[in-house]
């Protein structure tokens, strides 16, 4: 199986999260390689990179910027993985800036471009990648748990930053991670496409949703034929899967076909965590949510084929509109592209 995987950051082992006196002095060694991260969670990359290379993060190191940021408030990512045998590995932190990007104001800060760190993620598995999926998870997670939600009381930075604590009731506070399930759902030769209003023009992906979480719009359907499982937190994967293309399509799923496809993917827009799974239908006719999705679509294998060999290329859907798939590395394209190109 081709499987989206990012293999090049080593994260930090438990106890070395634990050793105060270790991560300070690995933030204070040559080795230590910092990337800020702004309250509005943009990072910085180096500027007047040829358009075509993918972007190339701004690091910077704890010696440059002296009293600029402590290793008390740094979030250990890990460690660059690409390193070759006998030399140092680069230790990677990241660092919570207060302001939004569009406030900085040093000459550092100036001469450096602030991107959204999807825009480095949508260049494809990398260590940098993996970098700024984690660093924005963190950074997120610390500006949205600043109070304890147990008892109220404001929480407190843990070192190495994995975690914030709460001085009043002890309550360890870990980031939220949702998961979501991402379906191939095919029938015979063909696979179901959907697209949300929110996507680029003509963009389809493949159907997705929380698990143990329903849509406010989403009522109990009354009496289907084969009543896909509505449960609450506590559902399997493979619930959710049926449930969501029951929800999101009207498709019953044919719940014996059920099988997880080998990967998953980080989803740090959203605090998530895609799983993969295959499952194929036992109807076909589509009833679209219209609050979940705009539209979707059965395709066959030459259409998802054509249509992943030039992906600026738009293929012509079933009606005379234009369909194009979801890029890489999204784990959507990774899916079909297994599906469409199995014997
Ligand atoms: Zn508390």
């Amino acid at each position: 199986l081709f499987y989206f995987c990012f293999s090049m950051l080593l994260r930090p082992s438990p106890s070395v999260l634990k050793d105060a006196v270790l991560i300070r002095e690995l933030f204070s060694s040559p080795r230590a390689r910092i990337l800020p991260v702004t309250r509005d969670l943009r990072v910085p990359i180096v500027p007047g990179v040829d358009r075509t290379s993918p972007p190339k993060l701004a690091w910077t190191g704890a010696n440059v910027n002296s009293g600029t940021y402590t290793w008390d408030k740094a979030i250990l990512l890990g460690f660059d993985g690409r390193m070759e045998e006998d030399s140092a590995a680069s230790v990677l932190f990241a660092v919570v800036l207060d302001q939004e990007a569009k406030a900085l104001s040093s000459a550092e800060y100036k001469t450096h471009k602030w991107i959204d760190p999807i825009h480095i993620f949508a260049t494809g598995p990398s260590l940098e990648a993996s970098v700024v999926l984690m660093a924005r998870s963190y950074a997120h997670f610390h500006s949205h748990h600043g109070f304890c939600h147990m008892c109220g009381a404001k929480t407190e930075w843990l070192i190495g930053g994995h975690r914030r604590t709460c001085p009043s009731c002890k309550n360890k506070v870990r980031p939220p991670l949702s998961p979501v399930v991402i379906a191939l759902v095919t029938h015979e030769d063909k696979c179901l496409i959907g697209r949300q209003r929110a996507f680029p023009p003509t963009m389809y992906s493949l159907l997705a949703g929380f698990v143990g979480r329903r849509p406010p719009s989403c009522n109990v359907v009354l009496n289907p034929p084969n009543p896909p499982l509505l449960t609450e937190p506590g559902e399997t994967i493979q619930e959710a899967a049926s449930r969501e293309i029951f929800e999101e399509a009207g498709l019953q799923a044919d719940n014996q076909s059920f099988c997880m496809f080998g990967g998953s993917q980080p989803w740090p827009f959203s605090a998530s965590l895609m799983v993969g799974c295959h499952v194929k239908a036992k109807t076909t006719e589509i009833v679209l949510d219209k609050d979940e999705l705009e539209d979707a679509r059965w395709v066959s294998k030459a259409q998802v084929v054509e249509a992943l060999r030039s992906p600026a290329l738009l293929v012509p859907g079933i009606t005379n509109d234009k369909v194009s798939l979801v890029r890489p590395p999204a784990i959507a394209n990774t899916m079909l592209s297994h599906w469409a190109n199995a014997l």
